[in-house]
């Protein structure tokens, strides 16, 4: 780690398909200034690197106030291939396949770039700053439950890029061999399952079968299906909601017990929206994970092999920093020592 000098400014960039997040930020001071703005997606690419480098030379020149500038960090959604930092067909960035995005902020802006996928950026700032740092873990796997499912994995102090840049996909590992179709073009995939699309969907299903009354009054009644919706009508007592997030809650203990299996980490972490409704989906997670993955039933809290474990044995929890883990992330990228070494300009 390297955050703990207070003369240095860093601007975090958090690209999205609606929006761009972006903030000036000391080690010392946390952020010191963060502004939204709409990705106007319909003007194309060039149009939204413009919108962004123009937003940080803003917060660059309010902020500096003679301090060094470290980086500008980027955390964008994938495939993203590293380094070249180059975009492979972005679900939510369409018109964006095979954009140098790297190169073109490059361009813009006199300071180092450093891009990273955004759920790398957020398994960055829970390992630095949230539920890594407070049990001083020195590896964890973050999944984050948004629109679709993002991986973040922290092996020994640094991120995992596998060859491309294009590791830690655990989103794509296939839960259910002939499940829902998946925007990658697999059936069944944890994405499919688990992101916030798949809870909305599952309700689509189930109303059009014409056998979930509760979840057809609402929708009739104006009430837009969401994740949140449907959680909250789970805890007002509708089954077919509630099994929703129970069924959620399986998928997930199915696709992290097989993590659990291969990497014997001491810390799991799951983000994103659905990770707000762990009271309804946690029963079934570690229901699974006990019947599924023995390196669990071994290692959680209290068991045979969890003495000596950081953290006191195999721990899985919801994310500490919320919906800010991505552009927290991106602020810290500039600052994080053990960046990989092709990002050292
Ligand atoms: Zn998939």
């Amino acid at each position: 780690m390297a955050l703990d000098n207070s003369q240095v400014l860093s601007i975090g960039v958090d690209l999205g398909g609606t929006s761009l997040r972006i903030a000036a930020y000391t080690p010392s001071s946390g952020v010191l200034e963060s502004v939204t703005l709409r990705t106007r997606l319909e003007a194309g690419p060039v149009a939204v690197v413009n919108d962004m480098c123009h937003s940080v030379l803003e917060l660059l020149e309010r902020h500096i106030d003679g301090r060094e500038c470290a980086g500008v960090g980027v955390g964008s959604p994938g495939p993203l291939e590293l380094p070249a930092g180059r975009l492979h067909h972005p679900p939510n960035l369409p018109g964006w396949d095979g954009f140098s995005l790297l190169a073109e902020m490059e361009k813009r802006l006199q300071y180092p770039v450093i891009l990273e996928s955004d759920a790398n950026a957020a398994v960055l700032a829970e390992y630095e700053l949230g539920l890594g740092k407070e049990l001083a873990v020195d590896s964890m796997c973050m999944l984050t439950l948004g629109t679709g499912v993002g991986n973040g994995i922290i092996i020994e102090g640094k991120l995992w890029h596998g060859a491309t840049g294009m590791g830690g996909e655990a989103g794509h590992m296939t839960v259910y061999p002939d499940g829902a179709l998946c925007g990658c073009g697999n059936h069944g995939c944890l994405e499919a399952c688990a992101s916030a699309t798949a809870v909305v969907n599952a309700a689509e299903r189930k109303i059009s079968t014409g056998k979930a009354p509760g979840l057809a009054h609402l929708k009739n009644g104006g009430v837009v299906l969401t994740a949140q919706s449907l959680a909250e009508a789970a805890r007002a007592g509708d089954v077919d909601a509630l099994s929703i997030y129970i069924e959620t809650g399986r998928s997930l203990g199915i696709c992290l017990a097989g993590l659990i299996n291969i990497l014997n980490f001491p810390l799991y972490v799951i983000g994103g929206g659905v990770a707000n409704s762990w009271d309804l989906l946690s029963p079934s997670l570690f229901e699974e994970l006990e019947q599924r993955s023995y390196v669990y039933s071994l290692t959680a809290p209290g068991r045979a092999a969890s003495a000596g474990m950081p953290g006191g044995g195999t721990r899985v929890l919801p994310a500490r920093l919320g919906a800010e883990a991505g552009l927290m992330g991106a602020c810290i990228l500039p600052v994080y020592s053990s960046k990989p070494t092709w990002a050292s300009a």
